[in-house]
């Protein structure tokens, strides 16, 4: 059965952007369905925060502008739309109440993701929005001036207006896997190629496994590409804290960089990082205050002498990865070995096994372009009553809320718009 309603708006997607999307348009009037192939809506926005969410950042506008490596500027209308502190207040109006910590990430101050999630969907049915969970569209065709949703091999709805909103490729298990974006390619839309961003890093190098739990803040890292005659390429640059994992690398630093690493490479190519652990001090001085320390203990094992640069591990690992025994007395180490202590330091070099996954990936850098979308409506150019939101859209954000922000403000502007759409039809 083909359900038919010429002034309904179809939103794609119960994330966060979509969550937004339908309350916008159903509190400017419209008649609003929203589609999740979950039988819940916005799981993956349970995980957010570790469960806590970081709902938002509480920063300036070219500070939020600035998170997006170099794509935010296309968001300036959205924001000026729901700012960052329109968003609190939102939340605030509607009983939940927030804290601020670290430098700006904002969360709600009960600690759980589900207030987060329950509110939008509480919000989006007190407007009205018809929501539909368990519903998975399999494809979006336009004609005649209207949108036909398939849910089935006879049966779909049509509607005046869709807000894609089905999210981008990563933890596909919470429901995105770029349906979406395989709608848009089909429909001529311009779609950026996507890859994993805020992923860890998978090293083989079972030193790196060892020291799992270990962290150090700030590092300063950079990703580098040698080629098959070892010349080297910068690929990414980024400060910030690093920790180590079982299976290589993570923290905001890395998560940062792994953006930065293709989605895949050849065999010939290979990717490390290198790490300065200690990017506040020179070569010089660190290599002065090595000696001072090994000096100042000559009977002590040089890894308990030089105890308070590092964490201990760590530091074994930086002297056994510059050929130093971490038995050594401080004593018997000569400057020329300290100096090449202090060298591996400043640079620790940590080859990367492969390319980050979606599977561990918090967001997707890539998706619709932006140049395919007017930003002040995110209404998809070529397709008049077809928007976009969230990240399905290429923009993509740091750690720290930007990326939920982006989501609630893109979702906010589709909504509006498609509502909008549809009055004047
Ligand atoms: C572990 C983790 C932690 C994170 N923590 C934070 C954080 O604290 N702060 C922050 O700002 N960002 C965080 N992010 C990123 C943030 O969650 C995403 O950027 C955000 O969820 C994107 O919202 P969205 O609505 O565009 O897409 P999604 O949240 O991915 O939602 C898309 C929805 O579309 C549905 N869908 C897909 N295809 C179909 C289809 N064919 N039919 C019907 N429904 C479909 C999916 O089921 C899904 O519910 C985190 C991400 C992860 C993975």
């Amino acid at each position: 059965m083909i359900r038919y309603d010429n002034t309904l708006v179809a939103v794609v997607g119960a994330g966060p952007a979509g969550l937004m999307a339908a309350y916008s348009a159903a509190s400017d009037g419209a008649k609003v369905v929203l589609f999740d192939r979950n039988t819940e809506p916005g799981r993956k926005l349970l995980l957010t925060g570790g469960g806590r969410c970081n709902v938002t950042h509480d920063g300036e506008w070219a500070e939020l502008i600035s998170a997006f490596f170099g794509g935010g500027r296309f968001l300036y209308p959205a924001f000026r739309a729901l700012s960052n502190r329109d968003t609190v207040s939102w939340f605030e109006f509607r009983g939940i109440s927030v804290i601020r910590e670290n430098g700006g990430k904002v969360f709600p101050r009960s600690g759980s993701a589900s207030d987060i999630r329950d509110t939008l969907v509480h919000a989006c049915r007190e407007a009205g929005v018809e929501v539909r969970t368990g519903t998975r569209i399999r494809g979006i065709e336009p004609g005649d001036g209207r949108f036909r949703l398939q849910t089935g091999e006879r049966s779909g709805w049509e509607a005046a207006a869709v807000v894609l909103a089905t999210g981008g490729l990563s933890y596909p298990a919470t429901g995105s896997d770029g349906d979406g974006l395989r709608w848009a390619v089909k429909l001529g839309v311009p779609v950026v190629s996507t890859r994993p961003a805020l992923a860890p890093l998978r090293s083989a190098e079972g030193w790196v496994g060892r020291l799992a739990g270990v962290s150090v803040d700030p590092v300063r890292a950079m990703l580098i590409r040698r080629d098959a005659e070892g010349k080297e390429e910068t690929a990414g640059r980024a400060e910030g804290a690093l920790l180590f994992t079982h299976r290589g690398l993570s923290g905001p630093v890395v998560l940062r960089l792994s953006r930065d690493l293709p989605g895949s490479w050849s065999g010939e190519i290979t990717y490390a990082v290198l790490l300065d652990l200690l990017p506040d001090a020179g070569l010089g001085d660190l290599t002065a205050q090595m000696e001072a320390l090994l000096r100042a203990a000559p009977k002590k094992t040089a890894v308990n002498a030089l105890a308070g640069l590092l964490p201990a591990s760590l530091t074994a690992a930086v002297l056994r990865q510059a050929g130093i025994e971490t038995h050594t007395t401080a004593g018997t180490l000569s400057a020329k070995r300290c100096r090449e202590a202090a060298e591996r330091c400043k640079r620790l070099e940590v080859r990367i096994a492969g390319p980050a996954r979606y599977a561990e990936a918090m967001v997707t850098a890539g998706g619709i372009a932006q140049s395919a979308l007017d930003p002040r409506t995110m209404g998809v150019k070529e397709h008049p009553g077809l928007f976009a939101a969230g990240e399905i859209v290429d923009i993509d954000g740091d750690t720290g809320g930007y990326n939920l922000q982006a989501a609630f403000s893109t979702g906010w502007v589709a909504g509006c718009h498609a509502a909008a759409y549809v009055r004047r039809k």
